[in-house]
């Protein structure tokens, strides 16, 4: 039994502080109720700035890895510090890294609707500012000439990715970039809505994508901006794992 009290947020601290392993356990936790939960698939990396990147380990879910499991591997996917291996798909993830020092945040997974989108090969339509809230711009990827592992494979992907934010990758579900966790959140869920909505829209006889000016004033946003929304993620994972709670040591936090 813990003896954690919840988190209590005030206006003016909605979540406690995290380490950076936290806030991908939290991170992975949250988007596996949001549709990225394709049993061992998908990843997240965080870039540290120096050469050398955090990572989900291999072999545990995203519901169930904590923060000591969370490895750290450099550009060539090597564990350099941590007691699991690299997914096996990790390749995609560092010839972003590589191809774009500036990228943050990294995820990628099968979800339920973007794989949808994934297997018709085609960027769904844009219907509401909640699937636009995240920002960023959204494109096709064919990446699917070779297995996941394959690195030529992974470099023609991101290369074919250019500058764009987000992927629907054909027959490989979704990838997609962020400056930080917030950003990291807020955009995996959006995409996931938009994608579930407009395969919806289309079942019910098409509907009416969204005006141009909804692309171009989301579109601009990095996915920083919705201070808030990430941390009620925070807090209910905390509250549905009290055992996470006690060991990142909320119970601090919200004494102080
Ligand atoms: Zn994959």
């Amino acid at each position: 039994m813990t003896t954690v009290p919840e988190f209590r947020p005030t206006r003016d601290r909605l979540a406690p502080e995290l380490t950076t392993r936290e806030e991908i356990v939290l991170l992975a936790r949250a988007l596996w109720n949001e549709g990225y939960d394709d049993h061992l698939s998908g990843h997240i990396t965080v870039n540290l700035g120096d050469g050398t990147f955090l990572c989900n380990p291999w072999l545990l879910t995203w519901e169930e890895f904590g923060p000591e499991d969370v490895i750290r591997i450099d550009l060539e996917g090597n564990v350099l510090e941590g007691d699991w291996p690299a997914p096996l798909g990790i390749p995609i993830h560092l010839e972003l890294h590589k191809a774009r020092p500036g990228v943050g945040w990294a995820v990628h997974g099968h979800t339920h609707w973007g794989s949808v989108w994934s297997a018709m090969k085609r960027v769904p339509p844009l219907h509401d500012q909640t699937g636009a809230g995240g920002g960023g711009r959204l494109v096709l990827v064919d990446e699917y000439g070779g297995g996941v592992s394959n690195v030529a494979s992974a470099k023609d992907a991101i290369e074919r990715l250019g500058d764009a934010d987000m992927a629907i990758l054909a027959h490989h579900g979704v990838l997609l970039t962020a400056k930080n966790v917030n950003a990291a959140y807020w955009r995996a869920v959006s995409l996931e809505w938009r994608c579930r909505l407009a395969l919806l829209a289309e079942t019910g006889g098409g509907g009416a994508p969204v005006p141009q000016v909804v692309h171009d004033t989301f579109g601009r946003s990095d996915g920083t901006g919705f201070v808030g929304y990430w941390e009620t993620a925070v807090r209910r994972e905390l509250r549905r794992y009290p055992e996470l709670a006690e060991s990142i040591g909320t119970a601090a936090s919200s004494a102080g």
